[in-house]
């Protein structure tokens, strides 16, 4: 399947072929014809699929400049909305639509400024979005189309009776609504239901592997030990960019310290909510270019955040959503680059580990690092202890016989 075909406009795939994208990914495959028929969608696919392009790509062609909002789409973070800017500037290139990005910890300013001048396009955050409304700067009566994006991370963050409201004051009647998410738990699923014409074009891409160019193991470790275990990891590993998750901000950050403290200074960085706006732009920025070798991150911060060409990736802890185990690792082997990842893994997190193996229906390897002094814990025998059951005495009988 080409580009061509999926019956996209002259200039967008001029724009597209300028990206040097070969061929639609499936999520594109399978989304832009109905998109470019009017039909709402909900599409789930995996974190760094081209889900951007699967929507902006058909409502560009589609797209008549008009100086006034008739897209809207809602995004989680700043970085997300950043991103999906960028995407919708550079498909756009080759027409005379403009976009608008929205979103908090900046001015009011230049947001302004790029409505009041006649965006076709709204990108935003919730919470800013709202603010602008507010201000009289931002009309919805001439939307066309409402965009969903990241909607699982929506709901992480708490934005839902936000993302609610503002799906309240965009038309109904004459619009087109698309829904995305990298996973469709219930909740999710309810309320696409609420927000969606009732025949909404559902598009779920599976996927539950662990691409094979991917060499991924869990570490077991002793709870006391899991930090010196992380440092001798990182020691031991030739690594160009290493991404380590954690699974609290507060953790991201005592990670990033004793990284830091061990003789890694500034090369590692960190990213997660509680960090400002400048500065998460910075890392981001700063560990796309190398400035940083080493990038600590919470899932909520990282999901979704398109960063290429990391040939490391490490769990601190297993993550609790099995489905995370498979997000984080695909940040490695993308587009067939080889990658490897290491997941620590102590006894209290066992459950976990077998939540993930169920959920990619494989056993992953345990191994242990050479040169690493351990300390006992039951995880690292080969065979788990069983109950000993002591042999019995020969029977009186038996020996008569
Ligand atoms: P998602 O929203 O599914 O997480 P993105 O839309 O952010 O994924 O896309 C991830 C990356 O893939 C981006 O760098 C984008 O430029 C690239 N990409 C998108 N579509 C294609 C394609 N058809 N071929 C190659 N690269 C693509
Ligand atoms: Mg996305």
């Amino acid at each position: 399947m080409t580009f061509s075909e999926l019956g996209l406009s002259a200039p967008i795939l001029q724009a597209v072929e300028e990206c040097k994208y070969q061929h639609p990914t499936p999520i594109q495959e399978q989304a832009i014809p109905h998109i470019l028929e009017g039909r709402d969608l909900i599409g789930a696919s995996q974190t760094g699929t081209g889900k951007t392009a699967a929507f902006a790509l058909p409502l560009l062609s589609d797209l008549e400049p008009l100086s006034k909002p008739q897209i809207l789409v809602l995004e989680p973070t700043r970085e997300l909305a950043d991103q999906v800017d960028e995407a919708f500037r550079s498909y756009a290139k080759h027409t005379d639509i403009h976009t608008a990005l929205l979103y908090g910890g900046m001015g009011y300013g230049q947001q302004t400024q790029d409505l009041k001048r006649g965006a076709d396009i709204v990108i935003a955050t919730p919470g800013r979005l709202v603010d602008h409304f507010y201000r009289g700067n931002m009309k919805f009566k001439d939307l066309k189309c409402l965009v969903l994006d990241e909607v699982d991370r929506m709901l992480d963050m708490g934005f839902m009776p936000i993302v609610r409201k503002i799906v309240n004051l965009c038309p109904w009647d004459h619009r087109q609504t698309l829904f995305f998410s990298a996973t469709m738990p219930p909740m999710i699923a309810g309320f696409a239901k609420w927000c969606l014409k009732d025949d909404a074009v559902e598009i779920a891409i599976a996927r539950r592997e662990v691409a094979s160019t991917i060499s991924h193991a869990f570490y077991p470790v002793g709870l006391d030990q899991r930090d010196d275990l992380l440092l001798a990891l990182i020691r031991q590993t030739q690594f160009h960019s290493m991404m380590i998750f954690t699974r609290t901000r507060k953790e991201a950050d005592s990670v990033c310290g004793l990284i830091r403290g061990s003789g890694y200074g500034d090369t590692v960085t960190v990213m997660h909510s509680d960090i400002g706006q400048k500065e998460r732009m910075a890392a981001l920025k700063g560990f796309r270019e190398g400035k940083f070798s080493i990038l600590v991150a919470t899932d909520v911060a990282a999901r979704g955040i398109d960063i290429n060409g990391v040939t490391h990736v490490v769990n601190y802890r297993v993550p609790e959503n099995p489905e995370d185990y498979v997000h984080r690792i695909g940040r490695t082997g993308r587009a067939e680059a080889t990658g490897d990842a290491f997941t620590l893994l102590t006894a209290d997190e066992l459950d976990f580990a077998m939540a993930v193996e169920h959920f990619i229906g494989k056993k992953i390897d345990r191994r242990k690092l050479e040169g690493f002094k351990y300390a006992y814990t039951t995880l690292l025998d080969d065979r788990p202890l069983r109950p000993v059951r002591k042999p019995r005495p020969a029977s009186p009988s038996r020996r008569r016989r």
